[in-house]
């Protein structure tokens, strides 16, 4: 088994007729944690449509630990191991956060009280949210429970699509603490993001999309020690 989590090669997304992302080739490690930054509209959530095979077009070949994925389904890509945390999070509002977390545990093996405990873990904000209905969650905490939900999945590899935005510091600050805790027990990370402080404390390295294009990949280290590159790369013009 090829020991990198997912290879893109020469990748081109496409909405009809628009080009939104053109021939990007990327490659993560198994049990890396990668960012994906870029200005608005620079193609973050695309590049990771594109891997999920949800609602976008796609040339070019997608391995998940060497298997070709770039023509499956996304229901097929998620029973393969990959986790999606989507930007506008898609909890069930009448339901409660532990019924949310026990209806994702129908794809698994095992207890359904193992699940959730799992996911209490990995993401300790959603404890005391359990009981509470969807429709009474914060964005913040709507958010973290996406994050579990997607944990009880036991994704080999998991994709987060601005988990971060419009959401209070403190509430970024305890998920970016679960996003670390996720990479060290092993799991792969691919994060689309603006927030460049919540990348930069929960990824090794970062690709920097520009108008659909790949214009820089390097570590996050590098990348936050050089106002530079941030100026030069995410500065609104
Ligand atoms: P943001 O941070 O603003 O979400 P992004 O880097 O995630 O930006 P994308 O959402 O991937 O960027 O958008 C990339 C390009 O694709 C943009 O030009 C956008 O207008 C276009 N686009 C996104 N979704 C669609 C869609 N469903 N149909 C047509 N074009 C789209």
């Amino acid at each position: 088994m090829s020991t990198d989590a997912l290879v893109l090669d020469d990748v081109t997304l496409t909405y009809g007729s628009a080009t939104a992302v053109f021939g990007l080739s990327l490659t993560v490690g198994a049990g890396e944690a990668v960012g994906i930054l870029g200005r608005n509209g620079a193609g973050k959530t695309t590049t990771l449509r594109g891997i999920l095979g949800s609602g976008v077009r796609r040339k070019g070949s997608i391995r998940y630990f060497g298997e070709e994925i770039g023509g499956m389904r996304a229901d097929q890509v998620a029973r393969k191991g990959i986790g999606w945390v989507p930007d506008d999070r898609r909890i069930y509002t009448t339901l409660t956060v532990r019924e949310n977390l026990l209806l994702a545990s129908r794809e698994r093996s095992g207890p359904a009280k193992e699940a959730v405990d799992e996911a209490v873990a990995a993401v300790p904000l959603v404890e005391k949210l359990l009981p509470r209905k969807g429709v009474q969650l914060s964005g913040g905490e709507q958010q973290a429970v996406a994050i579990a939900r997607a944990v009880v999945g036991r994704p080999k590899v998991l994709l987060l699509d601005e988990p971060a935005e419009g959401l209070a510091p403190i509430i970024v600050e305890s998920l970016q603490q679960s996003v670390i805790e996720l990479s060290r027990s092993g799991m792969t990370i691919l994060i689309a993001e603006q927030n460049l402080n919540f990348v930069l404390g929960a990824t090794q390295r970062v690709c920097v999309l520009d108008s659909g294009r790949e214009v820089l990949t390097c570590s996050s280290e590098e990348f936050g020690n050089s106002p530079e590159l941030q100026n030069q790369h995410l500065a609104i013009s």
